[in-house]
């Protein structure tokens, strides 16, 4: 799993402070399957405090998605670590991604801060300077270091992004 630790430089001070990117966090829709849960830095208006927030794909972007998976001219990107489970990965690809879709569809709420479930958040861009959204001066989002981790456990949500609560394994 990717981890990324983004430093927030408040450009008039120069005082900076870091966030984790968000692992390990999933959507339950029922005992056996799960979505993945992608997010962005975002000022949470709640929390008052720079915290990771869902990031929702829009419904064509999953379509999308799912028509180009179904092109039989598409591969995927891993395709050659994994030569004889070929076609068995692409119907798995495709069934992943007709589940998000059917999560996407019926999902209502807009996207909300992982820690306290407000949809009062605005995303931020990366190395772009911004105004701080809750202070004063400009702020700057930068992907201090990146690599690999295994999750500490699992975050769970509901399909509409309410905190369930947090697992230790499988
Ligand atoms: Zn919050």
């Amino acid at each position: 799993m990717i981890y990324v630790l983004f430093k927030i430089t408040h450009l008039t001070t120069g005082r900076f402070v870091f966030l984790e990117s968000a692992t390990g966090c999933w959507y339950r829709i029922d005992d056996e399957s799960f979505e993945r849960v992608y997010s962005d830095p975002v000022w949470c208006g709640t929390c008052r405090r720079f915290r990771n927030g869902e990031r929702l794909e829009s419904v064509e972007e999953v379509e999308k998605k799912l028509a180009e998976r179904r092109d039989p001219l598409w591969r995927p990107p891993f395709e050659k670590a994994f030569p004889e489970t070929k076609s068995e990965v692409r119907e798995e690809l495709v069934r992943n991604c007709e589940q998000r879709l059917e999560w996407r569809r019926r999902r209502v709420a807009p996207a909300k801060c992982l820690k306290c479930g407000s949809s009062e958040i605005i995303r931020l861009p990366l190395d772009e300077a911004v105004p701080h959204p809750g202070g004063k001066g400009r702020i700057l989002v930068h992907i201090e270091s990146a690599g690999g981790i295994s999750p500490r456990g699992q975050t769970l949500y509901t399909p509409e992004g309410d905190l369930i609560g947090w697992e230790d394994d499988l």
